[in-house]
């Protein structure tokens, strides 16, 4: 069936372009008119009403979409190509109707996914903060509870804040309560950082997540956690959710809720180089924030931490087909 579609390079594909020309889209790809013609669709997701401090991540896809001008095809370790294997491109940001209410702006996000999800595309999307990612999950596990690696310095299973139990501290436990997320098959990586409250922590643990802090991370070594993930989420559908804030402040500046002693960049590309060939269903990289983010290099690092998971969704995509 793959081979019948067209590839990229069909697609009046804008990566032989210079790279500083033409409007940029996510990894300079084509935009997206009609999803059936695609496998992989990335897709900006421009929302930061639900932070508990810094805003701004509603600028990080724009910087991302900028800074993944950068990327190439073939991957340096892996050799993968993406654009070989499958047919990817830019959906768009997600169209919002009433940013100004959280429930609203999820509802939104919940039916644009919808439809790739239907028509069987992989969304690869940047944020925003961390609340979108379970209006994401409420439209990828429609049927069944899937399971994730969740990497993170915050386990973001706190409960209501304010009055509001969908900020960007509490998406997962939501995921759980409303059966979307199999907390069995969930893996939370390198959470750190003190908490006025230990509710999260305890929340994530006693529902059954495998969470490995970031000093286990440190004594495991890579090659340790990814085999502890793998055996965690198994051949079962399994989402990928990547707070920027996971990778330590030196590396990723720009976000809203800094924690040092984190993930150094070329940790996390090996973290993900070590997922290949789950059975991937879509994945996100959030919490990119450009207003702190006066060199750039936190975008250009969000940007790479997707080509990344492209390269693994695609082998997904190939598998399957
Ligand atoms: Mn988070
Ligand atoms: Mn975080």
């Amino acid at each position: 069936m793959l081979n019948q579609k067209p590839k990229n390079q069909d697609l009046n594909w804008p990566m032989t372009l210079p790279r500083y020309m033409e409007i940029p889209t996510f990894m300079r790809t084509p935009l997206i008119k009609d999803p059936t013609e695609f496998d992989i669709a990335m897709i900006g997701i421009p929302y930061d009403g639900a932070v508990t401090n810094r805003p701004g991540a509603r600028h990080g896809p724009r910087e991302i979409r900028n800074s993944s001008s950068m990327m190439r095809a073939i991957h340096h370790v892996t050799r993968v190509n993406p654009y070989e294997l499958c047919r990817i491109g830019d959906a768009g940001d997600v169209p919002f109707t009433r940013v100004y209410n959280v429930e609203e702006t999820h509802h939104d996000i919940t039916r644009f996914f919808a439809q790739f999800y239907q028509a069987g595309i992989l969304p690869l999307s940047a944020g925003g903060d961390h609340s979108v990612t379970l209006p994401i999950l409420r439209a990828l596990a429609e049927d069944a509870p899937i399971g994730m690696v969740h990497i993170d310095a915050h386990t973001d299973t706190w409960d209501e804040l304010m009055g509001c139990k969908f900020s960007h501290g509490a998406p997962f436990r939501r995921a759980v309560e409303e059966n979307l997320l199999d907390p069995k098959r969930t893996v939370q990586i390198g959470i750190r950082g003190a908490q006025n409250t230990s509710e999260g922590w305890d929340y994530s643990i006693d529902s059954g997540m495998r969470v490995i802090f970031m000093e286990e991370f440190t004594k495991l070594g890579v090659d340790a956690v990814v085999a502890e993930t793998r055996r965690f989420v198994g051949n079962g559908p399994t989402y990928i959710s990547f707070d920027i804030d996971s990778l330590d402040p030196v590396y990723a500046p720009g976000t809203g809720t800094p924690e040092i002693g984190g993930l150094t960049t070329i940790e996390a590309q090996a973290l993900l180089r070590g997922l290949r060939r789950l059975n991937l269903i879509g994945a996100d990289v959030v919490e990119v924030s450009p207003p702190f983010d006066p060199s750039g290099n936190t975008a250009l690092v969000g940007a790479t931490i997707m080509y990344e998971i492209l390269c693994l969704l695609a082998e997904t995509v190939a598998a399957r087909s």
